[in-house]
């Protein structure tokens, strides 16, 4: 007979922030994008900044993940939670059809990672330029935002565009976001606050094992706690992934790991609190 695979109680937590997210606020990205836009254009043209409800958004998701590390990312974005479920769907299908899930840019992503600045700049520099509002109308996220409600594409090089990122997503974890994302090249500039970030207790690992790394869907190297490296941090998702699959409790954000549950279901409700506020 075969074993039925329980869902664990953080995947249970991890659907529902996600659907909650997902469904009320999908533009959260491309909001705080829009923010980053704006400020640049402001500064070249040397124009008073003004604040408004694009540099708002950017602001609370800045902080939040100064503080957090990036909750958003890992959880709240609806563009990644669209990635990680095609990615979910390929690898079910793959799985049942037994085959390895896959993973085609490990080691090129090291490099590839890069990527995300240069798309970053260019953006910008359309931007500056005067492009912006063709950068707004052909970029995937606006083709993922008629798609989200359920609306007729408007323009074919966006539809375009979120179709091969859609692709992409299928085939490797995480796509987008760790590789071409312009908002994900911000948030991965960001300090993160020590106690949010992801380590592991190396000398107490089960030898051999490389279970935490092989869940990531970053493709990290999870950094000891001894080594005080927080190298990684900026790439890291915060999706608690590595902590799930730890089989001695041995990744932690330096706090206690039974406390990681609660504290997700509490970055989730103040996120969501703060929003509703806002909005
Ligand atoms: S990297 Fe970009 S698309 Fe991915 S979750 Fe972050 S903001 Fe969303
Ligand atoms: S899954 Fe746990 S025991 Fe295994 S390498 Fe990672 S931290 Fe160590
Ligand atoms: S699995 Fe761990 S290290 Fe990798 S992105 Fe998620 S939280 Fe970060």
């Amino acid at each position: 007979m075969k074993k039925k695979k329980k869902i664990s109680v953080q995947t249970i937590i991890e659907v529902m922030i996600r659907a909650v997210f997902f469904i009320i606020y999908p533009a959260l990205f491309s909001t705080a994008f829009t923010g980053i836009k704006l400020i640049v254009e402001q500064i070249t043209q040397r124009a008073s900044l003004q604040w408004n409800s694009f540099v708002e958004t950017l602001v609370v998701l800045l902080v939040f993940t100064i503080v957090f590390g990036r909750f958003f990312c890992g959880f709240a974005c609806a563009f990644g939670t669209w990635g990680d479920f095609v990615y979910f769907i390929s690898s079910t299908v793959r799985k049942k059809r037994k085959k390895k899930p896959l993973k085609c840019f490990s080691k090129a992503g090291k490099i590839l990672r890069y990527l995300k600045y240069v798309v970053l700049l260019v953006v910008l520099l359309l931007c500056i330029k005067g492009y912006s509002s063709a950068v707004a109308v052909h970029s995937p996220f606006s083709a993922f935002s008629r798609f989200h409600q359920l609306k007729m594409a408007d323009s074919l090089i966006g539809t375009g565009l979120f179709l091969l990122v859609t692709a992409g997503m299928a085939l490797e974890p995480r796509f987008f976001c760790r590789f071409l994302c312009p908002m994900g090249a911000v948030f991965s500039l960001m300090p993160v606050l020590p106690f949010s970030v992801i380590k592991r207790n190396r000398e107490n690992c089960i030898p051999n094992c490389k279970a935490c790394n092989l869940v990531c869907p970053a493709n990290l190297e999870i950094p000891s706690d001894k080594e005080g490296d927080n190298a990684t941090s900026g790439e890291c998702f915060s999706c608690g992934k590595c902590i799930g699959k730890c089989p001695k409790q041995n990744t932690h954000n330096g706090l206690p790991g039974r406390l990681w549950l609660p504290m997700l279901v509490g970055k989730a409700v103040v996120l969501f609190v703060i929003f509703r506020i806002l909005y």
